[in-house]
């Protein structure tokens, strides 16, 4: 990536990747458009009508990010019953909200920074 004088990254109002992933902020007008489900992009930008589900393509390593996590997951359930022997429905109470936020949450992230880089490569 060269830093030319015609570089069209802006410095000033660039949301961070977390941000961006937590509020579904568009990578070229900002507008909290980039989600139309707590996990799910939209098909485009509501507001400057940028293309998310063509940046989207290719981004085929989705399930497995969510199959390792829910792994992990899985593993730090069984490893905290084995240790702490928990009644069912604190596993339950626990490990279901716990579950659903890390695999939303890891979702929002990596889609995001995939749209990003994506938006970043083509708009070169
Ligand atoms: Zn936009």
């Amino acid at each position: 990536m060269t830093a030319g004088p015609s570089d069209p990254v802006q410095n000033k109002g660039q949301p961070g990747l977390v941000s961006a992933a937590l509020s579904g902020l568009c990578p070229r007008c900002g507008a909290k458009t980039l989600f139309s489900e707590p996990a799910g992009l939209a098909e485009e930008c509501a507001n400057c009508g940028l293309d998310f589900f063509a940046l989207e393509r290719g981004g085929r390593f989705v399930g497995v990010v969510t199959m390792l996590l829910a792994l992990a997951l899985i593993m730090a359930a069984l490893a905290v019953d084995e240790w702490l022997r928990p009644p069912l429905w604190a596993s339950l109470v626990v490990w279901g909200p716990v579950t659903v936020g890390c695999v939303i949450g890891a979702l929002r992230i990596y889609k995001t920074m995939w749209v990003y880089h994506q938006y970043e490569e083509r708009s070169e």
